[in-house]
């Protein structure tokens, strides 16, 4: 058994300090649990906790680390920067220099603005299309994440089409009503959306969902929602805050040619610091202030540590042609790896692997969205996770939750993930 004193010990004296012990509630293991490692320090696939444990870390900070841990050429990029300040609350030149790298790759997105989260990114994307379409009312997906602003944290009560009640306390009801809630991939809950509501601001998505497990939409889909917006006058808003640079070089927009108005980034395009983005034609993006009357600011947008951390990251993405299938190779390994040796053992796993993002549902069936993932088995995830946990290979602590792979590692490291999930799909079944 694996020794967790020091972090059983920081946890308590963290709780009493934090809510939860944690600073995002997911990191509190609660839903597998355990109580949480304490992480000491990270080199490259792997992390160290405060007990000496080491593991291979399939997290990678929920998505950022596509070079793993203390990149050497992130780093110097980082330390460089530090050196000369660390913010200054006006323009750099770096801020263009990752404008420039982001535009380059997406048609649509023709200028850019940097806030400080994904969080940030689409709220002010959410405020951007109500503003300049002149509607109040946005369409989002069962099952999506799109950060924790108040418009966002809203889920249906039954039936297609229900205006959204507040799945916070503190959000107000009356704020969740412009909020309709459609399903994943299924184009008639939306059309329903609109049979409801004709203010539609927008509709936004996750085009390859990673916040239900790993869902990518379909392309008919992703057509199908572009057609109706643009027959209702409703901006389409892409949040590849996560799928950005993960899923492909151009995340979703990698597989599908549908072009999004608006594009939302974060995780990796900040290579480990605290930034998000949100990007659209000029057309749109003149809208915001000080160009256009639409508000929105941040003290430490665009910080030039956070934008070196950035730009160094993006730098090494362009410059390496073979990145993403090397990755991809390693994921759509990994998945195979955990399929066979599930059903060796009688157990029905679903897979799903799309560029470095992975996902596995313990699930009779396909899933498609985000009833499909919730009639997954729970328990056997949570066993699974703590058998892995175990012999040092850390993994996303809910079943809902996508897997990452980084540039770090390499096909031993995944053969072995695969032999020790062997040994505990023997162990977990029934
Ligand atoms: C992580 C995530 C967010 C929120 O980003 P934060 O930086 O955690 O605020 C928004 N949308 C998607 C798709 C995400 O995966």
């Amino acid at each position: 058994m694996l020794k967790h004193k020091n972090s059983v010990k920081a946890y308590i004296r963290a709780k009493e300090l934090i809510p939860g012990g944690v600073n995002s509630p997911v990191r509190a293991f609660l839903s597998v649990n355990q109580t949480p490692p304490f992480i000491a320090k990270g080199k490259g696939a792997y992390i160290t906790d405060i007990d000496k444990n080491r593991y291979l870390d399939f997290v990678q900070s929920w998505g950022p680390l596509i070079f793993g841990h203390a990149d050497k050429d992130i780093e110097k990029a980082v330390i460089k920067t530090v050196k000369k300040g660390l913010s200054f609350g006006a323009p750099t030149k770096i801020e263009t220099k990752l404008a420039k790298a982001i535009c380059a790759l997406f048609p649509t997105v023709e200028k850019i603005r940097f806030v400080s989260s994904g969080t940030e990114a689409v709220m002010s994307a959410i405020r951007l299309s109500r503003g300049y379409t002149k509607k109040d009312d946005i369409v989002k997906f069962r099952g999506c994440y799109h950060g924790h602003s108040d418009s966002l944290l809203v889920q249906a009560g039954s039936g297609a089409a229900t205006f959204g009640a507040p799945s916070s306390p503190g959000v107000p009801k009356e704020l969740a009503k412009h909020t309709l809630l459609a399903d994943y991939n299924d184009i008639k809950s939306v059309e329903e959306c609109f049979k409801a509501s004709d203010n539609i601001a927008c509709v936004l998505i996750e085009p390859i969902a990673g916040n239900m497990g790993l869902v990518p939409a379909d392309m008919k889909f992703l057509k199908d929602l572009r057609d109706l917006c643009d027959k209702h006058k409703s901006l389409l808003i892409f949040d590849e805050v996560m799928s950005g640079f993960r899923a492909s070089l151009k995340g979703a927009q990698g597989f599908s040619e549908v072009e999004p108005d608006i594009v939302t980034f974060g995780k990796v395009i900040g290579g480990g610091m605290p930034v998000g983005a949100f990007g659209g034609k000029k057309e749109i993006m003149n809208e915001l202030s000080p160009e256009g009357p639409i508000y929105q600011a941040g003290t430490l947008s665009g910080n030039p540590v956070a934008m070196s951390a950035g730009l160094a990251s993006l730098t090494k993405i362009l410059k390496d042609k073979n990145l993403y299938a090397r990755l991809g190779h390693l994921s759509d390994l990994l998945m195979r790896g955990f399929k066979e040796g599930a059903e060796k053992e009688g157990i029905a796993l679903q897979v799903c692997a799309r560029g470095s993002m992975f996902g596995f549902f313990f699930n009779e069936k396909e899933v498609k969205n985000f009833d499909d993932a919730l009639k997954s088995d729970t328990k056997l995830f949570a066993s699974f996770h703590k058998g892995m946990l175990e012999r040092g290979f850390y993994f996303a602590c809910s079943q809902f939750e996508t897997g990452f792979i980084c540039d770090a590692m390499n096909e031993d490291m995944i053969q072995k993930t695969i032999r020790a999930a062997n040994e505990v799909f023997k162990e977990i079944k029934k």
